[in-house]
């Protein structure tokens, strides 16, 4: 596809995803994403957002649990 900012082509590519549902963040790893090859914009698809909700909503093992540093400009 071409990127909706710089018009750019993407490739797909499997990344590591912050991903906020009901007021919690989740890393969600090996999401399929389209990526631009200039300015780095990443295009998920509905369904791909889809399956990680239904993901975190479902039976699920936890990889790992991080602490995160919220900081103030
Ligand atoms: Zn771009």
């Amino acid at each position: 596809m071409k990127c909706e900012v710089c018009n750019s082509e993407t490739y797909r590519k499997k990344v590591r995803k912050q991903h906020w549902f009901r007021g919690k963040l989740y890393i969600i790893e090996n999401v399929d994403a389209e990526v631009c090859t200039e300015c780095g914009e990443r295009y998920f698809q509905a369904t791909t957002l889809d399956k990680i909700d239904a993901l975190i909503t479902g039976e699920h093992s936890v990889t790992e649990v991080m602490s995160v540093e919220v900081l103030s400009v």
